[in-house]
């Protein structure tokens, strides 16, 4: 939706944050109207505040002149989150990027919206601490960012998602107040859990403006082993065996056989052609464990048909084994101009229905399908590749992501792991949720932001 904002709301926005601050020309917008999905919608106007008390009156005057408002972390979402799709105003976190203090007796990390998440992991690492979450889009999403998708990665099976490492935070709601929920400690029955809340809540109820995140001591050793396999179904079959033998993997990552090939076609990785699917499993602990675990590892992965097993050695080799999943997202980009990603999640233990129920969608859509992801949580990847040009083709593929979600739901699953709804699977939101369920995150979006104007647009068909 166009919308000249007012010179009066620019004059009062320049006073809140300064001039410097307040980005009104095309040129300079444009970086602000887009995510990782690559879909552009400008903003009227972008704002980049510094501080909680900047956050709260740009919130204020927002609501005051029904300026609809959306904030930005790293813009690395997938489900176009952080895009201005009814215009009005970015707000960007990006200047608000400090770690204002890491407790290592009390394993907590205090930091503002704007950290990024590899920034984070390396500051705490360097003084013998651990932050678990770690979506692939670590070294640009922004920790906000983080907590408003409440994102996932490889290591979710063990560590859990980022909600579970969210202890406290410092919110400014739509209608400008400054809320804080939670603490400094893991234990804080007081009042509702407004943590939970806000985590996962898209930039819809409240804009953080500051964190407390839990932090673990560092794992002392890890160990990474790779299985070559000669089907998807039995690599994914072998997920729950791990589970049998009481191991609980750090991370379960699989690759389909396209995903093999592109990226041995773009990187020369030399893995042999007859593979048609690859695991990667890693273990973290004391060495002494981690050498153990690892062993039961390649015993596993052997006895359930996997074969060039590799364990890495050192951390050379380490690194190199991960370098293959890590070259994924761009290599398949060659198999098409427009890849329709999709985070479905089942029971792990559902996996292999899934992909073969996958592979006969796409047969039946004559669409192409890249399938990779973290098995050890049940959630994969799905990503349909086409022509974005071919009408028809994006016909057939968004055909076959709506009976994808189907199949999900229906082995027990829904439709989103880690990338949220944002405006892109809004429409496929009642598949998921029921009538009252929506009905009732409604009720709690129009309490805290009344006239609708924080994120609009999204996660809903409709603003009411
Ligand atoms: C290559 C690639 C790999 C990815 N891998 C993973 C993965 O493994 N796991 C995973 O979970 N996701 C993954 N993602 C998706 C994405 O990176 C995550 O959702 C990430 O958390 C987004 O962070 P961001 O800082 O870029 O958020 P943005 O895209 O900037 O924003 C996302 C949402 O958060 C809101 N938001 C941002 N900051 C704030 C704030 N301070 N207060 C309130 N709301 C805010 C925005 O309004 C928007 O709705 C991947 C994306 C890419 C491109």
């Amino acid at each position: 939706m166009e919308r000249a904002i007012e010179k009066e709301i620019i004059t009062r926005l320049c006073e809140i944050v300064g001039e410097d601050h307040v980005i009104t020309e095309g040129e300079r917008l444009a970086p602000y109207g887009q995510d990782a999905l690559g879909e552009l919608f400008l903003p009227d106007l972008v704002v980049l505040p510094r501080t909680t008390e900047e956050v709260a009156a740009i919130m204020k005057l927002a609501n005051e002149k029904l300026l609809p408002v959306t904030a930005r972390g790293g813009g690395v979402g997938y489900t176009g989150g952080a895009v201005p799709i009814k215009g009005g105003l970015v707000l960007s976190t990006e200047r608000m990027n400090r770690i204002k203090e890491i407790n290592f007796d009390d394993l907590y990390a205090v930091v503002e919206p704007g950290v990024r998440t590899y920034e984070l992991q390396c500051a705490v690492e360097a003084r013998g601490l651990f932050y678990p979450p770690d979506p692939a889009s670590f070294r640009e999403s922004f920790i906000g960012g983080n907590i408003a998708e409440n994102a996932g990665g490889p290591r979710s099976i063990k560590y859990g998602v980022t909600k579970h490492y969210v202890l406290g935070l410092e919110i400014v709601t739509p209608t400008g107040e400054v809320i804080r929920a939670g603490g400094r400690t893991t234990k804080n029955v007081v009042g509702f859990d407004l943590v939970g809340l806000i985590c996962g809540s898209e930039g819809l109820l409240g804009i953080i403006t500051e964190a407390i995140l839990r932090l673990l001591p560092l794992p002392e050793a890890r160990r990474t082993v790779r299985a070559l396999f000669r089907t998807m179904r039995e690599a994914c079959a072998c997920v729950p065996q791990f589970v049998r033998a009481a191991l609980v993997p750090a991370a379960i990552e699989v690759m389909d056989r396209h995903s093999i090939r592109a990226v041995n076609d773009a990187f020369s990785f030399g893995i042999p052609d007859e593979a048609e699917a690859l695991l990667l499993v890693e273990v973290d602990g004391n060495r002494d464990e981690v050498e153990r675990e690892a062993r039961m590892v390649e015993r596993i992965l052997r006895e359930s048909g996997g074969f060039d097993v590799r364990r890495a050695e050192t951390a050379e080799e380490e690194r190199e084994l991960w370098e293959v999943r890590r070259a994924l997202s761009d290599a398949i980009k060659r198999y098409g101009t427009l890849k329709l990603n999709n985070d479905v999640v089942v029971p792990r233990s559902r996996i292999p229905e899934l992909i073969e129920r996958v592979e006969q969608i796409a047969q039946r859509y004559e669409i192409f399908v890249v399938n990779f992801g973290h098995a050890g949580d049940g959630n994969i990847h799905v990503n349909f590749m086409c022509d974005g040009d071919d009408r028809e083709a994006v016909r057939r593929a968004r055909e076959a992501v709506r009976e994808t979600f189907a199949a999900a739901l229906e082995l027990g699953g829904t439709i989103s792991a880690e990338h949220g709804i944002g405006y892109t699977k809004a429409p496929y939101l009642r598949m998921a949720l029921s009538e009252p369920t929506i009905e009732t995150m409604k009720r709690i979006k129009r309490a805290l932001d009344p006239n609708w104007i924080l994120n609009p647009g999204k996660m809903f068909s409709d603003d009411r």
